[in-house]
Formats: structure tokens, C-alpha cells, sequence
């Protein structure tokens, strides 16, 4: 139990909330939520499932937890709404804007608007942020910490 909360002190799937669920989930051998992710990002290894933002960030497409619901284990859960349970920071020393070079992919593909520019120039992640993740996925020097 103890290796999996560590495995998984990253990013859990949306609908999902606690890793304990894992434990549950690693017997689902078609893991559906995978095939059906439009975004390609969950993954699995012998621990479990988890996000991975290098390709793009999570839609909210909800068939993920529609697969799931469908499969008799249904552990993902919709009422949780669109959201991830994870943090999210802009290390300041890798970023280019940070560091006085142009740059704004992140703030470009937020949906969201989550990402201001500070006096137009300094990139922070606001209140609104859902940890989609779309942000890391285009980020040119993987300056976006997200994790839970
Ligand atoms: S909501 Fe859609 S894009 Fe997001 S993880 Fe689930 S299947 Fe993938
Ligand atoms: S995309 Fe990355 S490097 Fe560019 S401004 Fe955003 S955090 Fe900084
Ligand atoms: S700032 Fe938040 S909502 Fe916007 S793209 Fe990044 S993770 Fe998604």
C-alpha cells in the first residue's frame, strides 16, 4: 500500500480522487478508460493508471469514466466533475518568459484562461486552473510542475 501511494503521489486520472482506487483498478485487466482517452494520455504500468501530459492534457471528454462505468468495476466517477486532483507551478528558472525570452504556448492553448502574465511579461497559473495539463504538453523546456 504503501509503494502505491508513493507511485502514485503523481497524477491520478479526472473522476478519480484517491489512489486507494487503484487497488481496484489493477484488476481490471481491458482497462477501457485507456483505449478511449481522445488525448492518448492515460497510461498503465504494473502499479496502476496514471496521466501522462507529454503528448496533450486532458479534454474532459468523460469517456474515461464512461468506459469505466460501463466496465463492472465503475471506480471512475462523474459527479466529481471536470477537474484533477493535482498542483500545478511554473518553475521560474526554466521558463523562457521568466527568463526574458518570448514565449507563450502556455498560455495559448489554456482553454481555461487560467494563465496570466504578470505586467505582461511573467506567466502564474490562477484559481481557475482545472490541472488539464494541456499547458505542460506544449511547454517548449517542461517548465510546468504538475503533481499531486
Ligand atoms: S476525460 Fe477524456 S481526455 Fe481526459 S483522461 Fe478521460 S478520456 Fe482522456
Ligand atoms: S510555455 Fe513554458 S516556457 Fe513558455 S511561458 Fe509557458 S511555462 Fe514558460
Ligand atoms: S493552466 Fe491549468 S487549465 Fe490552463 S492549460 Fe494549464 S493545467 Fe490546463
Amino acid at each position: 500500500m504503501r509503494h502505491i501511494f508513493k507511485k502514485y503521489s503523481n497524477v491520478l486520472p479526472p473522476y478519480c480522487s484517491d489512489s486507494k482506487i487503484l487497488e481496484s483498478c489493477n484488476k481490471c485487466l481491458d482497462s477501457p478508460c485507456i483505449g478511449v482517452c481522445e488525448e492518448n494520455i492515460i497510461k498503465k504500468d504494473s502499479n496502476g493508471i496514471y496521466l501522462d501530459f507529454k503528448e496533450s492534457g486532458c479534454s474532459f471528454c468523460k469517456k474515461c469514466a464512461i468506459a469505466c462505468m460501463e466496465n463492472s468495476f465503475g471506480l471512475l466517477d462523474l459527479t466529481l466533475g471536470d477537474k484533477i486532483v493535482a498542483t500545478i507551478q511554473i518553475n521560474q528558472s526554466k521558463c523562457l518568459a521568466w527568463q526574458k525570452t518570448l514565449c507563450s504556448y502556455c498560455l495559448d492553448v489554456c482553454d481555461n484562461k487560467s494563465i496570466k502574465f504578470i505586467g505582461s511579461l511573467y506567466p502564474e497559473v490562477g484559481e481557475s486552473c482545472t490541472k488539464c495539463g494541456m499547458c505542460k504538453s506544449v511547454c517548449p523546456v517542461d517548465a510546468i510542475i504538475l503533481k499531486s
